[in-house]
């Protein structure tokens, strides 16, 4: 081999530089692979035995801890491709010219620009000369050989991974709540106060159906949320910590705590280059490499699991826009101000129109057309769901009146209940520790002054935070009491039967009315398609879907009876419009307005239900114009007016102002018109 490589260099070669290029994948290897990266110095030795001087050779070692997969940000590598495409090198030296040779196309490209250049490379094994077709055949099949151990090797970690995951196998760090059991099965914590918090956690979220909610309620009750460490020294350490929105969102997005396993929920591409080298895309269920329902315990079903993402992401299109309730104004519409698009999300503004000194409301969402001129997204007249809103209101409060305030003191004082197992849990979490403490105290010995101090000062703590507990546990709980005093039980049930009359009292002020929806309502969602669906949410979570009829226009809602138009249809035969409106109102018939009748009302009855008018039936009975008639005649028209001022021939008209028509004559007739005219 020896004797073979100093056959490679020739005196060409010596005359350039030789080139060491000295480089670790991490950090890590550098810290810690500090073999490799002396073998990689000792490929100078080679060369100062192949004949280059020793200042003749550069180390280029400004590369460590850059990755080889890419050129990106590895300046070395660019300095080395430049030196060897500039003729200046006469070999180049690295551990990984056979290996990296094929897979990697940087250096692939390297060894091309090499073979042009007439470069010889060396790594441990040898001198190779690209420019030769068997070292290039032989770089090559190493590089291939790398490539397939590489490929089984990891093929073989990853199959294996993932045939566990697919049978749901693959352990791993559980999410605080659950726990690994004795046989290694998945259940809840063990730990009372933790299992009740997430319960907690999952039945206020049903409750108010927004993640923001469940953080206030936590907060307003002074509630811990219980998390594990991880890693570390302390690892597997529980923490008490507020509950914050993100941990909410994740708790609820996690599907393990409806116990179901999952394996692949996101996916990693690298990227080409640039600064971010990776992205995470987070999948769908359908895609997950894994995903077994029901496989263990959980604290909700998987079908509550899907509602509470649903509830998520519709919370989210709400968030896009603005969102925020306005307070009650003047005016009628009664759900101005809790109006959401159900299009697009955002809040729908209220617009009146007045019609005969009243005023109606109109729904309308033009925010995507006030802000970005698009089409305007929904308009919907306000009068029918006012008043279907109102007789919900007035149906759900009035005949259950009792029930439903019963129904909702119960579910209050079970949560207070709830609540308060929480907080005692954590007294008794401090009276263990406290006791444990003492524990620890008494049992050891008192001559060991140093430990003996440690440990009462440490006891004496562990109290002073269980008196603090026990105080606080004695103020909210004294606070949950006055929340329900027998007098306010009374005006729960007051109220519900008082609802009635004071929302039907004509007396109170729109304004006052709209308060009392707002007291009742969260929010109400309109959807304007076939019919109007309406969604009411009320304030305890609870939800109504209304589905109404669209509104009639104005004018078709007034239209006038069906049995007048028939009326007007019979008599147009016979009579000019004139003639109707006598008749019709003498008849004492009026119109869908309730007025009386007159010319352009009947015009306009006529057009809309698509009567023939009355010239359209004189012309189909055959009657001529004046110009036909003089045609006919063969005498000039202004006879023809003459004449039928004296009577000699007959004409119709359909009003007053309207042309004449005129009553076809037989051949006699005409004979003896023309005989009077030459008398
Ligand atoms: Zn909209």
């Amino acid at each position: 081999m020896n004797s073979e490589a100093h056959q490679k260099v020739c005196p060409e070669h010596l005359q350039r530089r030789a080139f060491l290029y000295v480089r670790q994948s991490t950090m890590r290897q550098v810290r810690e692979n500090i073999e490799s990266t002396q073998r990689q110095y000792s490929l100078r030795d080679r060369a100062l035995a192949l004949g280059w001087a020793a200042d003749q050779i550069t180390i280029i070692d400004c590369d460590q801890g850059q990755s080889g997969s890419s050129i990106a940000g590895r300046k070395g590598f660019q300095k080395l491709v430049t030196e060897v495409s500039m003729n200046r090198a006469g070999i180049v030296m690295g551990l990984e010219v056979s290996r990296l040779a094929r897979n990697c196309s940087d250096w692939h490209r390297l060894l091309e620009i090499c073979a042009l250049t007439q470069t010889l490379l060396l790594d441990e094994e040898g001198v190779y000369d690209p420019s030769h077709f068997n070292d290039r055949l032989l770089l090559g099949l190493k590089g291939t050989m790398s490539e397939v151990e590489l490929h089984v090797m990891r093929a073989r970690l990853r199959g294996g991974l993932l045939q566990k995951a697919r049978r749901g196998e693959l352990g791993g760090r559980l999410p605080c709540g659950l726990a690994y059991g004795v046989n290694g099965q998945v259940e809840l914590d063990p730990d009372q106060q933790v299992q009740q918090s997430f319960r907690y956690l999952f039945a206020t979220f049903r409750r108010t159906g927004s993640a923001l909610a469940v953080v206030k309620a936590f907060a307003l009750e002074g509630l811990k949320f219980p998390r594990r460490v991880w890693g570390g020294t302390d690892a597997g350490e529980l923490v008490w910590d507020e509950l914050v929105y993100h941990r909410v969102k994740w708790v609820l997005k996690c599907p393990r705590y409806a116990g179901a396993y999952c394996f692949g929920r996101s996916r990693i591409r690298v990227l080409p280059t640039g600064v971010i080298t990776r992205t995470k895309t987070k999948l769908s269920p359908e895609q997950w490499l894994s995903f077994i329902p029901n496989a263990h315990a959980g604290y909700i079903s998987w079908e509550q699991y899907q509602e509470n993402q649903k509830r998520l992401e519709e919370n989210a299109t709400q968030y896009r826009c603005q969102r925020q309730r306005t307070p009650p104004r003047e005016g009628p519409a009664l759900i101005q101000g809790i109006v959401i698009c159900g299009k697009c999300g955002s809040r729908m503004r209220v617009q009146y129109h007045q019609r005969r000194g009243q005023l109606y409301p109109d729904y309308m969402c033009s925010l995507a057309a006030s802000r970005y001129g698009h089409k305007r997204c929904q308009h919907i007249p306000g009068r029918d769901i006012d008043r279907a809103i109102s007789e919900l209101l007035l149906e759900t409060v009035k005949p259950l009146s009792l029930e439903v305030a019963m129904a909702v003191q119960r579910d209050l004082e079970t949560r207070l209940e709830e609540v308060d197992g929480l907080r005692r849990q954590t007294v008794q979490r401090a009276q263990e520790e406290a006791e444990l403490a003492r524990r620890r105290y008494m049992q050891v010995d008192p001559d060991n002054r140093l430990v003996a101090d440690q440990l009462e000062a440490d006891w004496n703590n562990k109290l002073r935070t269980l008196r603090r507990m026990q105080e606080e546990y004695e103020r909210q709980k004294e606070a949950d009491r006055q929340i329900f005093t027998a007098e306010q039980r009374q005006k729960i049930l007051g109220l519900a039967e008082e609802f009635p009359k004071v929302w039907n009292d004509p007396d109170i002020a729109d304004r006052e009315r709209k308060r009392m929806v707002r007291l009742l309502l969260e929010d109400v969602t309109l959807h304007k398609g076939d019919k109007v669906i309406v969604q009411v949410r009320f304030k305890g979570g609870a939800l109504r879907t209304l589905e109404l009829p669209l509104a009639l226009p104005f004018c078709v809602a007034a239209r006038t009876k069906p049995e007048v138009i028939e009326e007007i249809n019979r008599l147009l035969d016979e009579h000019t419009y004139e003639e109707i409106v006598e008749i019709l109102n003498a008849r004492g018939f009026r119109s869908g307005e309730g007025r009386t009748f007159n010319l352009s009302i009947v015009a306009r009855l006529c057009k809309q239900s698509g009567l023939k008018s009355r010239r359209e039936r004189l012309r189909e009975a055959g009657l001529l114009t004046r110009i036909e008639m003089a045609r006919k005649l063969k005498v000039p028209p202004m006879t023809i007016i003459n004449w039928r001022r004296e009577d000699r021939i007959i004409g119709h008209r359909s009003n007053y102002k309207a042309e004449f028509l005129y009553e076809p004559l037989s051949g006699d007739a005409i004979a003896k018109l023309k005989k009077q005219e030459t008398k």
